[in-house]
Protein backbone atom coordinates (compact mmCIF):
# COMPACT_ATOMS: atom_id res chain seq x y z
CA UNK A 1 0.00 0.00 0.00
CA UNK A 2 1.65 3.69 -1.06
CA UNK A 3 -1.41 5.62 0.05
CA UNK A 4 -1.97 7.15 -3.20
CA UNK A 5 -5.06 7.41 -4.87
CA UNK A 6 -5.57 4.92 -7.63
CA UNK A 7 -7.62 7.36 -9.91
CA UNK A 8 -4.58 9.68 -9.80
CA UNK A 9 -1.38 7.55 -9.72
CA UNK A 10 -0.12 7.36 -13.41
CA UNK A 11 2.91 7.32 -15.04
CA UNK A 12 1.40 10.60 -17.22
CA UNK A 13 4.08 13.37 -17.19
CA UNK A 14 3.16 16.52 -19.34
CA UNK A 15 5.44 19.28 -20.57
CA UNK A 16 2.51 21.69 -22.27
CA UNK A 17 3.68 24.18 -25.13
CA UNK A 18 1.55 26.80 -26.12
CA UNK A 19 1.39 30.06 -27.95
CA UNK A 20 0.43 31.88 -31.57
CA UNK A 21 1.67 30.40 -34.83
CA UNK A 22 5.59 31.19 -35.74
CA UNK A 23 6.41 31.33 -32.22
CA UNK A 24 9.03 28.46 -33.14
CA UNK A 25 6.51 26.12 -30.94
CA UNK A 26 6.77 23.03 -33.46
CA UNK A 27 10.56 22.71 -34.37
CA UNK A 28 11.36 23.43 -30.46
CA UNK A 29 9.06 21.09 -28.89
CA UNK A 30 9.98 18.27 -31.27
CA UNK A 31 13.85 19.11 -30.52
CA UNK A 32 12.94 19.32 -26.92
CA UNK A 33 11.16 16.19 -26.92
CA UNK A 34 13.98 14.26 -28.18
CA UNK A 35 16.29 15.91 -25.73
CA UNK A 36 14.22 14.66 -22.39
CA UNK A 37 13.65 11.34 -24.16
CA UNK A 38 9.72 12.19 -24.04
CA UNK A 39 7.16 11.88 -27.01
CA UNK A 40 6.09 14.67 -29.07
CA UNK A 41 2.64 15.12 -29.82
CA UNK A 42 1.38 18.20 -32.34
CA UNK A 43 -1.91 18.92 -31.72
CA UNK A 44 -2.36 21.64 -34.47
CA UNK A 45 -1.97 18.36 -36.75
CA UNK A 46 -5.30 17.25 -35.28
CA UNK A 47 -6.98 19.75 -36.39
CA UNK A 48 -5.45 20.34 -39.45
CA UNK A 49 -6.36 16.99 -40.41
CA UNK A 50 -10.10 17.67 -39.96
CA UNK A 51 -9.59 20.46 -41.77
CA UNK A 52 -8.68 18.63 -44.49
CA UNK A 53 -11.54 16.72 -44.33
CA UNK A 54 -14.03 19.28 -44.52
CA UNK A 55 -12.35 20.86 -47.31
CA UNK A 56 -12.18 17.63 -49.24
CA UNK A 57 -16.42 16.77 -48.16
CA UNK A 58 -16.77 20.40 -50.07
CA UNK A 59 -18.33 21.59 -46.57
CA UNK A 60 -18.04 25.47 -45.20
CA UNK A 61 -15.38 25.09 -42.14
CA UNK A 62 -17.83 27.72 -40.38
CA UNK A 63 -20.87 25.23 -41.36
CA UNK A 64 -20.98 24.01 -37.78
CA UNK A 65 -23.39 21.35 -37.48
CA UNK A 66 -21.97 19.59 -40.71
CA UNK A 67 -18.46 20.06 -39.86
CA UNK A 68 -19.00 18.20 -36.24
CA UNK A 69 -21.23 15.09 -38.37
CA UNK A 70 -18.07 14.51 -40.18
CA UNK A 71 -15.53 14.90 -37.99
CA UNK A 72 -17.26 12.74 -35.47
CA UNK A 73 -16.91 10.16 -38.55
CA UNK A 74 -13.12 10.16 -38.86
CA UNK A 75 -10.25 9.03 -37.33
CA UNK A 76 -7.34 10.51 -37.01
CA UNK A 77 -4.17 8.75 -35.83
CA UNK A 78 -0.55 10.57 -35.00
CA UNK A 79 2.80 8.01 -35.51
CA UNK A 80 6.20 8.46 -34.76
CA UNK A 81 8.83 7.70 -37.78
CA UNK A 82 11.84 8.72 -36.97
CA UNK A 83 11.27 11.58 -34.80
CA UNK A 84 8.62 13.08 -37.42
CA UNK A 85 5.06 12.57 -36.98
CA UNK A 86 3.09 10.92 -39.20
CA UNK A 87 -0.46 11.76 -39.24
CA UNK A 88 -3.09 9.47 -40.33
CA UNK A 89 -6.82 10.32 -41.66
CA UNK A 90 -8.58 7.28 -42.32
CA UNK A 91 -5.34 5.26 -42.53
CA UNK A 92 -4.39 7.74 -45.26
CA UNK A 93 -1.07 9.98 -44.81
CA UNK A 94 -2.30 13.46 -44.75
CA UNK A 95 1.53 14.74 -43.37
CA UNK A 96 2.59 16.58 -46.38
CA UNK A 97 -1.47 17.69 -47.32
CA UNK A 98 -2.17 19.32 -43.96
CA UNK A 99 0.38 22.04 -44.39
CA UNK A 100 -1.29 22.99 -47.87
CA UNK A 101 -2.32 26.76 -47.65
CA UNK A 102 -6.01 26.56 -48.19
CA UNK A 103 -6.33 24.15 -45.00
CA UNK A 104 -4.31 27.03 -43.22
CA UNK A 105 -7.16 29.52 -44.19
CA UNK A 106 -9.88 26.89 -42.90
CA UNK A 107 -8.19 25.60 -39.66
CA UNK A 108 -8.59 28.12 -37.68
CA UNK A 109 -12.72 28.16 -38.26
CA UNK A 110 -13.06 24.13 -37.66
CA UNK A 111 -11.37 24.40 -34.71
CA UNK A 112 -13.45 26.95 -32.68
CA UNK A 113 -16.05 24.06 -33.09
CA UNK A 114 -17.11 23.12 -29.99
CA UNK A 115 -17.92 19.64 -30.99
CA UNK A 116 -14.76 19.23 -33.19
CA UNK A 117 -12.59 20.19 -29.97
CA UNK A 118 -13.93 18.06 -27.54
CA UNK A 119 -13.49 15.07 -29.62
CA UNK A 120 -10.08 16.14 -30.19
CA UNK A 121 -8.75 17.19 -26.62
CA UNK A 122 -10.38 13.40 -25.74
CA UNK A 123 -7.78 12.34 -28.22
CA UNK A 124 -5.19 14.03 -26.74
CA UNK A 125 -5.92 13.01 -23.44
CA UNK A 126 -5.56 8.95 -24.28
CA UNK A 127 -2.77 9.39 -26.44
CA UNK A 128 -0.71 11.10 -23.54
CA UNK A 129 -2.03 8.40 -21.20
CA UNK A 130 0.60 6.93 -18.89
CA UNK A 131 3.74 8.72 -20.86
CA UNK A 132 6.19 11.25 -20.91
CA UNK A 133 5.16 13.72 -23.51
CA UNK A 134 5.38 17.24 -24.75
CA UNK A 135 2.72 18.63 -26.69
CA UNK A 136 2.21 21.73 -28.58
CA UNK A 137 -1.31 23.58 -29.30
CA UNK A 138 -2.91 26.62 -28.08
CA UNK A 139 -4.97 25.33 -25.26
CA UNK A 140 -2.81 22.71 -23.61
CA UNK A 141 -1.74 24.59 -20.33
CA UNK A 142 -5.22 25.64 -19.89
CA UNK A 143 -7.66 22.79 -21.33
CA UNK A 144 -6.28 19.62 -22.22
CA UNK A 145 -3.68 19.16 -19.34
CA UNK A 146 -4.66 21.30 -16.85
CA UNK A 147 -2.16 19.66 -14.33
CA UNK A 148 0.71 19.06 -16.49
CA UNK A 149 3.98 19.48 -14.70
CA UNK A 150 5.17 22.15 -16.67
CA UNK A 151 4.16 24.97 -18.94
CA UNK A 152 5.60 27.48 -21.37
CA UNK A 153 3.66 29.76 -23.06
CA UNK A 154 5.85 31.23 -26.39
CA UNK A 155 5.60 34.13 -27.83
CA UNK A 156 7.24 36.37 -30.30
CA UNK A 157 6.09 40.06 -32.15
CA UNK A 158 4.10 39.45 -35.01
CA UNK A 159 6.60 40.75 -37.26
CA UNK A 160 9.07 37.90 -35.90
CA UNK A 161 6.60 35.19 -36.16
CA UNK A 162 5.71 35.75 -40.16
CA UNK A 163 9.47 36.54 -40.97
CA UNK A 164 10.36 32.69 -39.66
CA UNK A 165 7.31 31.29 -41.20
CA UNK A 166 8.33 33.08 -44.63
CA UNK A 167 11.83 31.92 -44.44
CA UNK A 168 10.22 28.62 -43.94
CA UNK A 169 7.72 28.81 -47.22
CA UNK A 170 11.14 29.83 -48.83
CA UNK A 171 13.06 26.72 -47.61
CA UNK A 172 10.57 24.59 -48.57
CA UNK A 173 10.06 25.62 -52.13
CA UNK A 174 7.03 27.16 -51.56
CA UNK A 175 6.40 30.92 -52.87
CA UNK A 176 5.88 33.35 -49.94
CA UNK A 177 4.91 37.08 -49.49
CA UNK A 178 6.23 38.52 -46.48
CA UNK A 179 3.27 41.14 -46.50
CA UNK A 180 0.71 38.13 -47.07
CA UNK A 181 2.29 35.97 -44.40
CA UNK A 182 2.20 38.54 -41.62
CA UNK A 183 -1.41 39.71 -42.53
CA UNK A 184 -2.24 35.33 -42.26
CA UNK A 185 -0.47 35.07 -39.11
CA UNK A 186 -2.42 38.51 -37.61
CA UNK A 187 -5.67 36.40 -39.34
CA UNK A 188 -5.35 33.84 -37.34
CA UNK A 189 -3.89 34.89 -34.16
CA UNK A 190 -7.52 37.01 -34.36
CA UNK A 191 -9.38 34.38 -35.10
CA UNK A 192 -7.79 31.63 -32.78
CA UNK A 193 -8.01 34.19 -29.39
CA UNK A 194 -11.69 35.60 -29.77
CA UNK A 195 -12.88 32.65 -30.15
CA UNK A 196 -16.05 31.48 -27.79
CA UNK A 197 -14.25 27.95 -26.99
CA UNK A 198 -10.89 27.17 -25.38
CA UNK A 199 -9.45 30.56 -26.72
CA UNK A 200 -5.44 30.66 -26.94
CA UNK A 201 -4.09 32.38 -23.76
CA UNK A 202 -1.58 32.02 -21.28
CA UNK A 203 -1.99 29.70 -18.52
CA UNK A 204 -2.01 31.37 -15.26
CA UNK A 205 0.78 29.24 -13.93
CA UNK A 206 2.76 28.91 -17.28
CA UNK A 207 6.04 30.22 -18.10
CA UNK A 208 5.85 33.06 -20.69
CA UNK A 209 8.83 32.90 -22.95
CA UNK A 210 9.71 35.55 -25.78
CA UNK A 211 11.29 33.48 -28.62
CA UNK A 212 11.63 36.91 -31.21
CA UNK A 213 15.59 37.61 -30.87
CA UNK A 214 16.81 33.99 -30.08
CA UNK A 215 18.03 31.15 -32.53
CA UNK A 216 16.38 27.70 -31.80
CA UNK A 217 19.07 26.20 -30.08
CA UNK A 218 18.74 29.04 -27.58
CA UNK A 219 15.10 28.23 -27.14
CA UNK A 220 16.08 24.96 -26.95
CA UNK A 221 18.16 25.11 -24.05
CA UNK A 222 16.22 27.48 -21.88
CA UNK A 223 13.46 24.81 -22.13
CA UNK A 224 15.83 22.10 -21.31
CA UNK A 225 16.68 23.73 -18.57
CA UNK A 226 12.68 24.69 -17.08
CA UNK A 227 12.25 20.65 -17.64
CA UNK A 228 15.21 19.76 -15.78
CA UNK A 229 13.94 22.25 -12.93
CA UNK A 230 10.68 20.93 -13.12
CA UNK A 231 11.13 17.50 -13.13
CA UNK A 232 14.19 16.66 -13.55
CA UNK A 233 16.67 14.79 -15.88
CA UNK A 234 15.00 11.80 -18.00
CA UNK A 235 18.23 10.50 -19.53
O1 LIG B 1 0.03 24.74 -34.70
P1 LIG B 1 -0.65 24.83 -36.03
O2 LIG B 1 -0.38 26.10 -36.77
O3 LIG B 1 -0.45 23.62 -36.88
O4 LIG B 1 -2.22 24.85 -35.66
C1 LIG B 1 -3.19 25.01 -36.65
C2 LIG B 1 -4.45 25.60 -36.03
O5 LIG B 1 -5.09 24.61 -35.22
C3 LIG B 1 -4.29 26.82 -35.14
O6 LIG B 1 -4.26 28.03 -35.87
C4 LIG B 1 -5.53 26.73 -34.26
O7 LIG B 1 -6.65 27.29 -34.93
C5 LIG B 1 -5.77 25.23 -34.16
N1 LIG B 1 -5.29 24.65 -32.89
C6 LIG B 1 -6.12 24.76 -31.80
N2 LIG B 1 -5.77 24.14 -30.63
C7 LIG B 1 -4.65 23.43 -30.54
C8 LIG B 1 -3.77 23.32 -31.65
C9 LIG B 1 -4.12 23.97 -32.82
O8 LIG B 1 -7.14 25.43 -31.86
N3 LIG B 1 -4.36 22.80 -29.40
Amino acid sequence: MTGEDPTTADATQVVAIDGPAGTGKSSVSRLLADEIGAQYLDTGAMYRAASLAVLRAGLAPDDEDAVANLVSGLTIDLRDRDGDTVVLLDDEDVSTAIRAADVTAAVSAVAANAAVREQMVRLQQEVAQGRFVVVEGRDIGTVVFPDAELKVFLTATPEARALRRHRQNLANGTESDLDEVLASVNRRDHLDSTRAVSPLRRAEDALEFDTSDLTLAQVLAALTEMVQQRIGVQR
